[in-house]
């Protein structure tokens, strides 16, 4: 009896009943910077929530009535750096070259 209840507590949150908002995800290749950044140069695949009430989904309906409904993709669930550079992105060159400095430490 225990074991069965430990399972389905431990298993993975795609299998939550879809009771659980969704939100779509991209799955990203980019590029790692010198400054740390890393910038997506292909989204490689969506993986879709299929909710209405996502304007991201395939299920939005087109002409959605006074929608507000969720406009934000979540996090990339999956990041794939493809190339590393030690140059700064376009962001940071552009304020190293307006402060002769690097830009304050980013996370
Ligand atoms: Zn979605
Ligand atoms: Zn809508
Ligand atoms: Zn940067």
């Amino acid at each position: 009896m225990h074991s069965i209840l430990l399972a389905f507590l431990h298993s993975p949150p795609l299998l939550i009943p879809s009771s659980t908002p969704a939100m779509c995800r991209i799955h990203s290749e980019g590029t790692q910077h010198g400054c740390g950044h890393y910038i997506i140069t292909r989204e490689v695949s969506k993986r879709d929530c299929n909710s209405k009430g996502c304007i991201k989904s395939a299920m939005h309906p087109p002409s959605c009535p006074n929608c507000a409904c969720k406009r934000f993709l979540e996090p990339d669930f999956q990041e794939t750096v493809t190339a590393k550079t030690k140059d700064f992105c376009a962001h940071c060159q552009y304020w190293f070259k307006k402060n002769g400095t690097a830009p304050p430490p980013q996370r």
